[in-house]
């Protein structure tokens, strides 16, 4: 049991002098299914968990967490690679944190295998962690949110949290974080034009990437066009109004500014107190996802439950049943005693 609390402490010790290793493997450990280091893990995130809540209420010091999204070929390695070094360079230690919700559907990944972000991986103020592969997305999901706390103990007070594309699981990380920012490259085609409305829906700031060279054209008339839809928008914020950047992350030109909107905005959502008010509703929003997602997955991977799926969903499609009495029947069989 002691040796236990060893294991525990010399992490947190490793965190709380912000060790990379030591943040690197309390990572490791919170994503982890074996039952011992889940208690570990537990025992950690706990005291992960006060040293934050310490911070916040002596110091009003509140980490930043980002989320970046946006289609492959954007240049989201490019922009965090570039946007990563003008931080670190000015003192700040940030952490990316990849999420990639399409290596846990189909077991490929979009992000691919190149390394990415080389020099700021060498950034002894940087921290890059790609993404976990534990499964389902709700194991996904759980995992970065505990990195997310783990990376603040460390004091990497600028998290950013990086996922491929923009649709249904991309908005998942929208409620991980404070601010939610997507990048586009200047001439998406068609495809991107029909996710326009999700886009601007969920994002509070949209940037055009690659505003350079023989691209700049596009991206302006890019830039112009999401600007004059967002006129038609429902505010996403009653504090903020979102924005349409364009940025060079080839050249670096426009970072330094987008930098700025985006304290602006973290100070804004601090100052109204709409950025501790959010992440309330988040993590109650997160304790039931994981609950949900966790019912889920013991329901369908039940026994009793497994054959019978197939059988009452044809049932159900070729009208021999409704749909209410199919879910019944599945639902009798998981919990036999209750008064369905
Ligand atoms: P990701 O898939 O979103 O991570 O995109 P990458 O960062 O790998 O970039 C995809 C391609 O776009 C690469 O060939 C980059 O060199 C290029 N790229 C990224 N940012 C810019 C930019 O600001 N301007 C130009 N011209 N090319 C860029």
């Amino acid at each position: 049991d002691s040796r236990e609390e060893n294991v525990v402490d010399t992490l947190y010790n490793g965190l709380l002098s912000s060790n990379r290793a030591c943040l690197a493997q309390s990572i490791t450990l919170t994503e982890s299914t074996h039952p011992r280091k889940r208690l570990q893990a537990r025992s950690l995130l706990k005291k992960a968990l006060q040293h934050c809540k310490q911070c916040q209420e002596k110091d009003n010091s509140y980490s930043f967490r980002i989320g970046l999204s946006g289609p492959p070929g954007a240049g989201k390695s490019t922009f965090l690679e570039n946007m990563g070094k003008f931080l670190t360079t000015r003192g700040e230690k940030i952490a990316v944190l990849a999420v990639d919700p399409s290596s846990t559907t189909n077991g490929g990944s979009l992000m691919g295998d190149k390394t990415r972000m080389q020099e700021l991986s060498r950034d002894m103020n940087a921290f890059i962690r790609p993404s976990p592969t534990s499964g389902h997305l709700g194991g996904v999901t759980r995992s970065t949110n505990e990195a997310i706390i783990m990376c603040e103990t460390a004091g990497y007070k600028t998290v950013f949290i990086e996922t491929v594309g923009v649709g249904q699981s991309e908005y998942a990380v929208a409620d991980m974080v404070d601010m939610f920012v997507v990048l586009i490259p200047p001439a998406g085609g068609d495809e991107l034009q029909g996710l326009k409305r999700g886009i601007m829906e969920h994002s509070h700031l949209v940037v055009v990437n690659k505003a350079d060279g023989d691209l700049m054209e596009a991206a302006m008339r890019m830039q112009y066009e999401y600007t004059s839809s967002l006129k038609f928008m429902r505010p996403i914020s009653p504090n903020w109004r979102p924005k349409v950047m364009k940025v060079s992350s080839l050249t670096k030109e426009g970072l330094p500014e987008l930098w700025s909107v985006m304290q602006e905005f973290h100070e804004t959502m601090l100052r109204t107190g709409e950025l501790v008010e959010t992440r309330r509703k988040q993590q109650r929003v997160w304790m039931w996802n994981y609950i949900t997602q966790h019912i889920m997955q013991v329901f369908r991977e039940d026994p009793r439950i497994k054959d019978n799926i197939c059988r009452m969903e044809s049932n159900v499609e070729q009208g021999y049943m409704t749909a209410g009495e199919a879910a019944e029947i599945l639902l009798h069989h998981f919990v036999p005693n209750s008064m369905l």
